[in-house]
């Protein structure tokens, strides 16, 4: 496949990924939340890349830390929610719900998730299934509610768990195991989270990262995936931030 997703461990107390989409033809990439400039500038040393562009999912600064080191000498177009723009100021393409854009011929389609943050958004890459979805939908969890209400967040995380079940989750934090030992606590009796308990629990044993998750296996482990209604979320999200 011409483009391939890659990670950088950014190995700081956040436990933040920045996922890299890199087009295997002109070996240019595209890069997600860039925490730190030195990381992406490094990995495209040692790999022979160009940075083209920044896609940004929302404000917060373990998300966008390293873009005004990494646009100060290149041009470099930053895509990023319009309506954060006043604290993202480097943004130089805002996007809204519904619009697309393009890293070379790969088309992205912007879903606005609002919740973690008002204006929060996910990538969504139907050509090669993949989700970039920032700090909104976790492995067997979500993001907390710093400014949005649990209805918005609920409808977010909706429009997400619409997409096709075989889509790659990129979520940016290594939260998964923690997620999962809550999980276990709101559903004790589901087979299929036992099981992925167990294997995150081996692969963190392993320092080894556990993340894609896909919607599909999300569907059936996450209960913040698993409510039918905003009052059932809301109830679980205040459990979850008080475990
Ligand atoms: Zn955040």
């Amino acid at each position: 496949m011409r483009y391939q997703v890659r990670v950088i461990d950014v190995n700081n107390a956040l436990q933040n990924y920045i996922w890299i989409i890199e087009d295997t033809e002109t070996q240019e990439i595209a890069v997600v939340d860039p925490t730190e400039a030195n990381l992406v500038v490094n990995y495209c040393d040692s790999n022979g890349l160009t940075l083209k562009q920044i896609w940004l999912t929302h404000w917060h600064k373990d998300h966008i830390g390293g873009v005004p080191e990494l646009i100060a000498e290149k041009n470099i177009e930053v895509y990023g929610p319009r309506e954060e723009l006043s604290k993202i100021p480097f943004i130089s393409c805002p996007l809204n719900h519904n619009d697309e854009f393009y890293f070379n011929d790969l088309k992205l389609d912007v879903i606005a998730v609002p919740g973690h943050t008002l204006g929060h958004i996910a990538i969504f890459a139907d050509e090669i299934d993949s989700l970039f979805c920032g700090d909104t939908l976790f492995a067997m969890g979500c993001g907390r509610l710093f400014e949005g209400t649990a209805e918005q967040m609920y409808q977010s995380l909706n429009r997400l768990s619409a997409l096709p079940p075989r889509t790659q989750v990129y979520c940016t934090h290594e939260y998964t195991l923690s997620n999962a030992q809550f999980a276990l606590q709101v559903e004790p009796e589901n087979k299929a989270l036992q099981e992925r308990f167990e294997q995150v629990q081996k692969l963190r044993d392993q320092n080894q990262i556990t993340l894609p998750s896909t919607i599909e296996i999300e569907l059936e482990t996450n209960p913040f995936l698993r409510v039918n209604s905003a009052e059932e979320f809301k109830r679980i999200r205040e459990m979850k931030d008080n475990f």
